[in-house]
């Protein structure tokens, strides 16, 4: 099948747009493949252009890079669109999150149970979901075969609105199943010699299967409490796998919250800051408190003000980065980017992020093991069919094959997490899909921080008054469809 076109939608993503980079360039698979390029913001658009075009030569590669700030010009022939973009990007995110601490809804309203991750807004993102739809149907024309990697938050919601309102292939993509990597690392085991599976919606998946060299892997888990729980720290705000929140999950679910989703618990884990400081660790509180959310964008930025630099400092080879680093100050260059950068300069190492592999698998395939977000065909028994699920599944070039989930879901993380979770879910599609404030608002009503119905009324007033919400009030003052 190769070459293909491949359109890469919010190229600019602080997250996505190197680890792509680098890992279509090192795909030797895709050689001859046109790779387009398509942002809004012309600077983030030109500087990863510019690293793109200058990687690849330096590699030795093979790929075309095209960049255009037209959706459509970027979709028309293309094979696969990767949506990385972020309408209205995290400066929107932290306005609607004041006008929510301001009417008593600590980290905003689109923080809530079990969906506490602070870029992943359901109800106030309007914007964002109205985006996804729109780049589905319009590759419903420009290009009706492509498979849609939909990579932007957020993906649960995202990929089950894109299936209700569109005919285009679209799979859920994230990295949150390399918590499994993480808590194998802490418990000293091999991972090679780890057989495991996940399961759940995205940001909500559990280690259902877990053995180590063919004996129960729990064992370990049980060790590790009893030893080495005790004295646990987090070394960055992101470091949660085997928090007490994480422990606390596993106790009360009988399966170990994986990734994400010891950041999606209830409540309980959620209050206030000291809460989180709790349950997620000292100082920060985990990943989405005030203070580890202030860590999150600071590292976003040192890698957009990176992308800006090397793109005006042309001299620069980007192979031997890592050899600019000893002239750094000591210390300016957080451990997690130094990694990034070793990645980056390696001629062979890939980012783990797994699109293009994906990619590589469908168009080459090179038969991989992925976990990703598909319509649910019986793989979660007690899932409606066709409701999105984050499953294992080996992909080839006749698409996804979905590994039998054994042993099955605890029947608490069915009932008293996926089920609510799902709910949440629908309750947001159908708010949108509708254009019914009224949804909106009692989702609210259901929220513990709501103590008067005028006060759920107020906050989603307030958010829907903003300027670059005006499609977003004209939606749902005049109950239009989506
Ligand atoms: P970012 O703001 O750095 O990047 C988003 C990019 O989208 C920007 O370059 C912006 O200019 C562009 N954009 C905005 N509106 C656009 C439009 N209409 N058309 C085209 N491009 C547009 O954000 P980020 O922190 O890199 O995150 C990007 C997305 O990825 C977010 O939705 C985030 O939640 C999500 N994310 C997903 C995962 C995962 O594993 N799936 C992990 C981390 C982040």
């Amino acid at each position: 099948m190769a070459p293909v076109k491949i359109s890469i939608i919010g190229a600019g993503s602080a997250v996505f747009s190197m680890r792509l980079v680098n890992d279509l360039c090192k795909t030797k698979g895709l050689a001859g493949s046109l790779v387009s390029l398509m942002d809004i913001d012309e600077t983030r658009l030109n500087g990863v252009y510019d690293l793109a075009t200058r990687y690849v030569k330096e590699l030795g590669g093979d790929l075309r890079f095209e960049k255009t700030t037209r959706l459509e010009d970027s979709l028309r022939d293309a094979d696969f669109v990767i949506n990385t973009a972020m309408v209205g990007g995290h400066t929107y995110l932290e306005k609607a999150r004041q006008i929510g601490e301001k009417h008593g809804y600590y980290r905003g309203i689109d923080t809530q149970e079990f969906n506490m991750v602070s870029d992943y807004y359901t109800l106030s993102n309007f914007n964002q979901l109205k985006f996804f739809v729109d780049v589905a149907r319009k590759m419903e024309e420009l290009c009706p075969n492509a498979w849609l990697l939909q990579t932007a938050n957020p993906v649960f919601e995202g990929t089950n609105l894109i299936k209700r309102c569109s005919k285009i292939k679209v799979v859920g993509f994230c990295h949150g199943h390399y918590g499994v990597h993480e808590m194998a690392e802490a418990l000293e085991l091999d991972m090679k010699k780890v057989d495991w599976q996940v399961a759940g919606f995205n940001h909500a998946i559990w280690l259902n299967r877990f053995f180590y060299d063919g004996e129960d892997g729990y064992k370990f888990v049980e060790k590790w409490i009893d030893e080495d729980s005790k004295t646990w720290k987090p070394k960055t705000p992101f470091d949660l796998q085997l928090s007490p929140a994480s422990i606390d999950m596993y106790k009360f679910y009988g399966q170990m919250p994986i990734g994400d989703t010891p950041r999606n618990g209830s409540w309980k884990y959620n209050y206030n800051l000291e809460i989180k400081k709790k349950w997620y660790g000292e100082p920060w509180g985990g990943a989405d408190s005030e203070l580890g959310w202030k860590w999150y964008q600071e590292r976003l930025k040192m890698i957009t003000d990176a992308i800006n630099y090397l793109s005006t400092n042309k001299s620069i080879k980007l192979l031997s980065l890592e050899s600019y680093l000893k002239f750094l100050p000591k210390g300016s260059v957080p451990e997690e980017l130094k990694q990034e950068i070793k990645v980056f300069t390696s001629p062979t190492a890939l980012s783990g992020e797994q699109h293009i592999p994906f990619i590589d698998a469908i168009v080459n395939n090179n038969i991989q093991r992925f976990v990703i977000n598909v319509p649910n065909q019986g793989y979660i028994p007690q899932i409606p069919d066709g409701v999105v699920v984050e499953v294992p599944a080996t992909v080839d070039r006749n698409g996804w094959h979905v590994e039998k989930i054994d042993p099955p879901l605890s029947e608490k993380v069915i009932k008293m997490y996926l089920l609510p979770r799902m709910l949440r879910m629908e309750w947001a599609l159908h708010a949108i899909i509708n254009g019914d404030k009224e949804a909106l608002i009692e989702f609210l009503v259901r929220d513990v921080r709501t103590k008067s119905y005028e006060q759920a009324v107020k906050v989603i007033e307030e958010i829907l008054s903003l300027p670059e919400n005006e499609k977003m009030r004209n939606h749902y003052s005049n109950k239009q469809k989506l």
